[in-house]
């Protein structure tokens, strides 16, 4: 027998999973605490591109929404790095030309909720959740100033990083959780497209401008603009605090992003207007109570945004739900468990990734021992294409899972230290004897990740 499903929240992954559900038979009312973005023309709030790679694309193909976004997704190839002199480099991200993709939160999540809709989902807008009695299955609701309460049969938090079920859990017994904010904080400005509504940069990049201890990248449009965003900390020598008036951005942008400051003739605008906005990063476990409810998305795990992986991860969770109904059916005691084991280090292991990250795209993409690295790591790719992939393709153009990549991290470390101690590796590469213990090293290197879970289709 099927179950009634409650989601909280239509954002990305909501919308996402009650197509999976509806397409599974079962009925699904989702409740939303904003108004429909698509009467009121409103944005999806956040930030309003972002990179999809292959986990969000397999996820859009179980909706049958592929078809529908790719001629809206810009690819981009690589990063394109700024320096502060004015000097560009491009650093392509995967040795096959393989992309992440810029698409348009707001448009993807339109999407979704009418797909959703056309399944016969039936999503209630203005419907915010205000807390769960947990052991209950009651959902505690305000609509137009007056209190609801839902009996929910099976129920679902996608209500993002200040999930209103993640809250609930945390008042039970034996809950683990905990939340940190990053003293850095992120606003949004735009790069203008050109006369004829041209992009002025390369189009097929994320633009990234390291400054060491803050930056700025910029992902294309498809109406010729640029979304900027800029993570600086909030307090300190150079953060939002001391840019107080139009002279302190002026100067900053002249010194520091002169190039693209030629392209935003509404920087003081965009600035003073946008809010500083934070980022937080949240751990809870567990992730489900019983066959009652689960977390998914942000809700279970909302992480900074520096490796484009939430909106993916939370995606996967959804493909990994899928693959757990198709297997279990109606055992929701053992799909909900299943889901909870097998998500949890993946959701723990990408909010860690995503925190590395941070320091390479705002430090060390600048610096030549890391370029050199990254062509290391490429011509380690064709040559032993079956016993190396760099960390950053596992994670962004693979299906390995995220805790499967992040235990390689101290492997890949060690074997590309031990290849750049003996010199220029291009070199070297004439003489054989640097050939052969090349190849030792890498197989020394797969040996010792080998018994990792790389996954079923890990790369499909
Ligand atoms: C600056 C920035 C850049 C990012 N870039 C990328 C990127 O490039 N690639 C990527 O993969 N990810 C990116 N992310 C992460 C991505 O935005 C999130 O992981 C994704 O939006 C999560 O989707 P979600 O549906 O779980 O949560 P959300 O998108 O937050 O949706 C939650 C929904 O629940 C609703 N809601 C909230 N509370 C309640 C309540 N109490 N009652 C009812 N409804 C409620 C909200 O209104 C919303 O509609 C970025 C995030 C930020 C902040």
């Amino acid at each position: 027998m099927s179950r009634n499903v409650t989601i909280l929240g239509a954002g990305l992954v909501g919308s996402l999973l009650s197509i999976i559900l509806k397409k599974r038979g079962y009925e699904v009312s989702v409740y939303e605490r904003r108004p429909d973005m698509r009467a009121a023309n409103m944005s999806a709030g956040k930030s309003i591109n972002l990179a999809m790679s292959a986990r969000g694309w397999k996820a859009l193909d179980l909706a049958g929404l592929r078809a529908d976004m790719e001629p809206l997704a810009i690819p981009m190839y690589g990063r394109y790095l700024h320096q502060p002199d004015g000097q560009t480099a491009f650093q392509p991200y995967s040795r096959h030309n393989e992309a992440i993709y810029s698409v348009s939160r707001g448009e993807l999540n339109r999407k979704l909720m009418t797909l959703a809709e056309q399944h016969g989902a039936s999503i209630h807008f203005e419907h915010k959740c205000h807390g769960v009695d947990v052991a209950n299955n009651v959902v505690q609701l305000s609509h137009n100033g007056a209190d609801k309460t839902i009996q929910a049969d099976l129920l679902f938090g996608a209500d993002g990083a200040f999930s209103a079920l993640r809250t609930s859990y945390t008042h039970m017994n034996r809950v683990n959780c905990d939340q940190h904010y990053l003293e850095y904080g992120y606003k949004e400005l735009t790069i203008l497209p050109g006369a004829t509504g041209e992009w002025l940069m390369e189009k097929n990049a994320l633009h990234i401008w390291p400054r060491g201890k803050y930056m700025m990248i910029a992902l294309p449009n498809t109406d010729g603009t640029f979304t900027c965003t800029m993570f600086m900390p909030f307090e300190g020598e150079v953060s939002f605090a001391k840019l107080n008036t139009p002279e302190d951005v002026h100067h900053l942008f002249d010194t520091q992003f002169a190039d693209a400051k030629a392209l935003m003739p509404t920087l003081i605008e965009d600035f003073f207007t946008n809010p500083t906005a934070s980022l937080i990063t949240t751990h809870i476990a567990p992730w489900h109570y019983k066959d009652m409810s689960a977390l998914i998305g942000d809700a279970a795990h909302a992480i900074v945004p520096f490796y484009g992986q939430g909106m993916n991860a939370g995606f996967e969770d959804c493909t990994v739900l899928a693959d757990l109904i198709d297997t279990h059916g109606n055992d929701w005691a053992t799909i909900l468990n299943k889901y909870d084991t097998a998500r949890k280090p993946n959701g723990d292991a990408v909010a860690a990734l995503a925190l590395t990250n941070f320091v390479e795209m705002r430090d060390k993409v600048a610096d030549s021992r890391f370029l050199e690295r990254k062509k290391i790591e490429k011509e380690l790719g064709n040559r032993f294409p079956d016993r190396f992939i760099s960390v950053y393709e596992m994670v962004s153009f693979s299906h390995i899972p995220y805790n499967t990549a992040i235990q390689c991290i101290q492997a890949q470390d060690k074997l590309l230290e031990r290849i750049m101690n003996e010199g220029d590796f291009f070199v070297n590469l004439a003489q054989s004897s640097f050939c052969d213990s090349l190849t030792t090293w890498v197989n020394e290197y797969h040996a010792a990740v080998q018994q990792l879970d790389f996954g079923k289709n890990a790369t499909g």
